[in-house]
């Protein structure tokens, strides 16, 4: 065992190591005020989203006049069956923020992906002056344009989604798209990729091999462009805008966050970047009566492990024995990113631990009682409402959950093809009895 566990708490580095479910707390936890500062980076994304609206709605005529987001739902049914099947109650309303229904990519990932994508796409086109800042951007979309585009090329590594995000839309602008996919991703993402002209690169190992690979082939090449997800201030910026489009949505719904009114957010994690733009975008939208906390598979809670540890990226699952070997793909990740866990240490209420059965199992109850379908790793986010342990750090805060809105992030599922949803959803049907 490496030195980097030493610094755990025993009961904690036990539970982590034989694969229970689990709690930490964040004592790193700031409460308070943030700056301005912070906000500005958000809006400037937003505002670089906006000058891209009418080339999105050109090219995918199925999002809201080229925004892509997706809607909130109220789950009445599934708090029921939740706080039956759990024996637990859930205080305060259950609703959900459906980025299984996000348009393009299906998933979380197309909120930092794209927008990285564009950020480049911007860049490039900006630099050559085949564009200026005012102009319509679906210029973008004719063939001349796609015909310079094609002279540079983007690489990426992927567990899948980001793949699928970042596939689709750099292949639709042009770009020549390499996706380093680790042992996890599924065969029918590569497919859909492959089918799209992406070229899709497997690799036997997990999503850091896959991501170190990417990185070092493309460093050889000044045309190509490397997303890097262990380290993009970028994809991290995309996923914030999130912060700001939910507040529009609270407000049309009446729904009102302050003292009295908590806002209890779950997030599923993998190397952070998601659950940490989008943190990062609630802390500074909303303030400070907004609690996030992280959820990871019980075999790869990277995010978890860096943070307690201090050692952030310089720590993996496989250094205190795990196997990185989980069906939440999306969340197969066994050291995390750099700059998401450093970004939102001091935001941050705390982390927790899922089984894959438990995935199953709520993924099986969801689509009995809200008919909504959810790969398994968008299901983490799920079981936060319902843990004993997430309660009472809330009251040990002395946060009053009479009103609360619980707020769980599903991240990803609309592109599951129907065969494969029906095997999850009668695999978690099976652990159920
Ligand atoms: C990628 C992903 C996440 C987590 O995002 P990270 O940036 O890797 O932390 C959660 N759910 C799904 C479905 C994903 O694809």
């Amino acid at each position: 065992m490496s030195k980097n566990t030493y610094l755990l708490d025993p009961k904690l580095l036990s539970d982590l190591q034989e694969a229970k479910e689990t709690f930490w707390a964040n004592p790193f936890m700031k409460s308070g005020r943030l700056s301005g500062e912070g906000l500005k980076d958000i809006v400037e994304a937003e505002e670089r989203l906006v000058r891209f609206a009418p080339l999105l709605k050109k090219l995918f005529p199925e999002t809201e006049n080229g925004i892509i987001e997706s809607p909130i739902k109220h789950l009445e049914n599934m708090q029921t069956v939740l706080q039956d099947y759990y024996e637990s109650t859930v205080q305060g309303r259950l609703i959900m923020k459906c980025d299984n229904e996000l348009p393009i990519a299906g998933s979380i990932k197309a909120r930092g992906g794209i927008y990285e994508v564009l950020k480049i796409a911007e860049s490039i086109a900006l630099e050559q002056n085949w564009i200026q800042k005012t102009d319509d951007y679906s210029v973008l979309s004719t063939s001349r344009s796609k015909k310079f585009f094609a002279r540079y090329s983007i690489a990426v590594g992927s567990t899948g989604n980001l793949g699928l995000s970042i596939g689709i839309m750099g292949a639709s602008l042009g770009f020549h798209v390499t996706v380093h996919m680790s042992r996890d991703a599924k065969q029918w993402k590569k497919e859909l990729l492959r089918g799209k002209g992406v070229q899709v690169v497997e690799h036997e190992q997990d999503f850091s091999h896959a991501v170190s690979e990417g990185r070092e082939i493309c460093k050889e090449d000044p045309t190509c462009f490397f997303i890097d997800d262990e380290n993009s201030k970028d994809l991290f910026m995309g996923y914030s805008v999130a912060a700001l489009r939910l507040k529009k949505q609270f407000e049309k719904e009446g729904i009102t966050v302050n003292q009295h009114h908590p806002l209890i957010v779950y997030l599923p994690c993998g190397v952070g970047g998601g659950p940490g733009g989008v943190t990062y975008g609630l802390k500074h939208v909303f303030g400070e009566h907004v609690y996030c906390y992280f959820a990871e598979p019980v075999n790869s809670p990277c995010m978890l492990l860096g943070l307690a540890t201090g050692k952030n990226e310089a720590v993996s699952v496989k250094d205190i024995g795990l196997s990185n070997r989980t069906e939440a793909d999306g969340l197969a990740v066994g050291r995390p990113s750099a700059l998401a866990g450093k970004m939102i240490k001091e935001m941050l209420s705390g982390v927790y631990t899922v089984s894959d059965q438990n995935l199953f199992k709520m993924l099986a109850i969801l689509h009995r009682s809200e008919s909504i379908p959810l790969e398994p790793s968008a299901l983490a986010g799920m079981m936060g409402p319902v843990m004993p342990r997430i309660q009472e750090h809330l009251t040990s805060l002395e946060i009053k959950l009479t009103n609360a809105t619980h707020l769980v992030w599903a991240t990803g599922g609309n592109l599951v093809p129907v065969s494969i949803m029906n095997e999850y959803v009668e695999k978690g049907k099976s652990y159920l009895g």
